[in-house]
């Protein structure tokens, strides 16, 4: 089975007073095959946030079928939430937590055995093991950044989804960033991330799927995108 299997997938935001229903996402089918970095690419508006957001069970579909690691989210969220882990685009951390209670707190969340060992585990993956105890607000955007990988890791999720990983990073950290998730993927992790930086999506993705206007218009091995352009 593909690790995420996507079919005629709408979203039509609720019409407000002050907006007409928007229609995010037009029909989106696409498989996520196990093992790649999946880049889903698009412009500001596209609907990668959304779809994203719909993985992540903080959008309801309109309509469609979503399954991750062949789990149903409707019918199966238990299992299909146990594969997934997701680290959103903002950054919030309570400021007086340290990394190593935010990794506590979120085995507590997911029903994982809280064990000092795989918190040291998961930081050392992200290359924060010295600031363990350090309080939150102590930390660099780049550390922070990198806790949030870590913290969508600590129930061992094969499926990890990065929304906009190095949107407003500056190149050195862009590529510490593109190193680690390499990384989680030698690993064995899939890896599906969303970008409106062609170059990020050739760097560093087996395969390129673009959408605009809520539509796919593309989904191709990175090889035969670039060919074509
Ligand atoms: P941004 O990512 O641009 O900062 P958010 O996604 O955080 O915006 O949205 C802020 C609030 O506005 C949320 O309540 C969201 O549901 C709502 N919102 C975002 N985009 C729109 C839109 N195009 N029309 C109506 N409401 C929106
Ligand atoms: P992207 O992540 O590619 O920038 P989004 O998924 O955030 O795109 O947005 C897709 C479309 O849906 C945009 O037109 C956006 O304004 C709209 N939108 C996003 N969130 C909301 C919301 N909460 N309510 C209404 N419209 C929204």
């Amino acid at each position: 089975a593909p690790a995420i299997r996507i079919r005629d997938l709408v979203k039509r935001y609720t019409a407000t007073g002050k907006s007409a229903g928007k229609l995010a996402l037009d029909g989106v089918s696409f498989d996520v095959p196990q093992g790649q970095i999946f880049g889903l690419l698009g412009p500001n508006g596209a609907g990668k946030s959304t779809l994203i957001n719909t993985l992540a069970g903080l959008v309801t579909k309109t309509s469609g079928q979503v399954e991750i690691w062949g789990h149903d989210i409707d019918h199966d969220v238990r299992n299909a939430k146990a594969s997934i882990g997701i680290v959103p685009q903002e950054i919030v951390f309570d400021p007086f937590f340290t990394p190593a209670e935010v990794l506590n707190n979120q085995a507590g969340l997911y029903g994982v055995p809280k064990s000092m060992r795989r918190t040291m585990e998961l930081l050392r993956a992200v290359h924060l093991a010295d600031k363990a105890n350090a309080y939150a607000r102590s930390l660099s955007g780049g550390m922070k950044r990198r806790l949030l990988i870590a913290k969508a890791m600590v129930h061992s999720p094969p499926v990890l989804v990065l929304d906009e990983p190095t949107a407003g990073v500056d190149v050195e950290l862009r590529r510490q960033l593109w190193e680690l998730v390499s990384e989680m993927n030698h690993d064995g992790v899939t890896v599906v991330l969303t970008t409106h930086y062609l170059e990020e999506a050739e760097q560093l993705c087996d395969r390129i799927a673009i959408i605009n206007h809520g539509k796919l218009i593309a989904n191709k091995p990175t090889r035969e995108l670039v060919d074509m352009a």
